[in-house]
């Protein structure tokens, strides 16, 4: 859990959920900053700071840093908001170190930017080559890999600071049977992706949580945890 005087950074530097004075004091003021970032993340605005809240403040920390190219540790410390200022300089944005929506919406325009032609600025077209090896089709039956789709995966990658293994993108008619897919798989028009995190997605329960933010970025299904999925999480858009 991180301390009171942590939490208050990390809230005053998210959509300024708290503008009061680092003090390590949970009075009202923290509480009502809490609360505001329960609303913004969809959990139950008990303007407690509880494991929950912990979690999602942290893993949004841990976003942030990855955006603007710090050590992912959760904390907002002076380092992470300098970096903050820099990134919002190189943005044309006005340095004020708090990310809100001008932030938020350059990075996710920038996201869309950047993933064209099927890949990424951390995949390759490649990487969601169909796995029939070219018995059956070129490698892209879907032409480029959907782009929606890659700046989800690109998001996890951020979120988690790992490398993201596909282990199947793209599937060609023959290849998608041959594995047992569903006919009108999204496999087929490159708008899926069963990925691996290491790290992450050895246990049901790391899975799991790769699926909950697979739909928090925009997936229109993921799921995972079936024997056929072994330890792979399927996302489609
Ligand atoms: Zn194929």
């Amino acid at each position: 859990m991180l301390t009171v005087t942590q939490y208050q950074r990390g809230l005053a530097h998210y959509y300024g959920c708290y503008k009061g004075k680092i003090d390590g004091k949970a009075g009202p003021a923290t509480k009502a900053a809490v609360k505001k970032f329960q609303k913004l993340r969809g959990l139950v605005q008990d303007g407690k700071y509880g494991p929950k809240t912990n979690a999602e403040l942290v893993a949004v920390v841990k976003l942030i840093q990855a955006i603007v190219g710090v050590k992912q540790d959760g904390k907002c410390g002076p380092t992470t908001v300098a970096a903050i200022k820099a990134k919002q300089k190189a943005w044309g944005l006005v340095q004020d170190g708090i990310c809100g929506p001008k932030f938020w919406g350059r990075y996710n325009g920038n996201g869309a930017a950047t993933a064209s032609g099927g890949s990424s600025a951390h995949f390759r077209k490649s990487e969601f080559k169909c796995k029939c090896g070219g018995r059956y089709c070129n490698g892209y039956p879907a032409g480029n890999t959907n782009a929606k789709l890659l700046n989800i995966l690109e998001k996890i990658r951020a979120h988690y600071g790992r490398p993201v293994n596909i282990r199947s993108g793209q599937r060609c008619n023959r290849h998608n049977a041959q594995v047992g897919g569903n006919k009108n798989s999204s496999h087929k028009k490159g708008k899926a992706a069963d990925i691996y995190i290491k790290g992450v997605c050895d246990t049901a329960a790391g899975r799991k949580q790769v699926v909950q933010l697979a739909y928090k970025y925009g997936a229109k299904y993921s799921y995972a945890n079936t024997r056929q999925m072994g330890t792979s999480v399927h996302i489609n858009v």
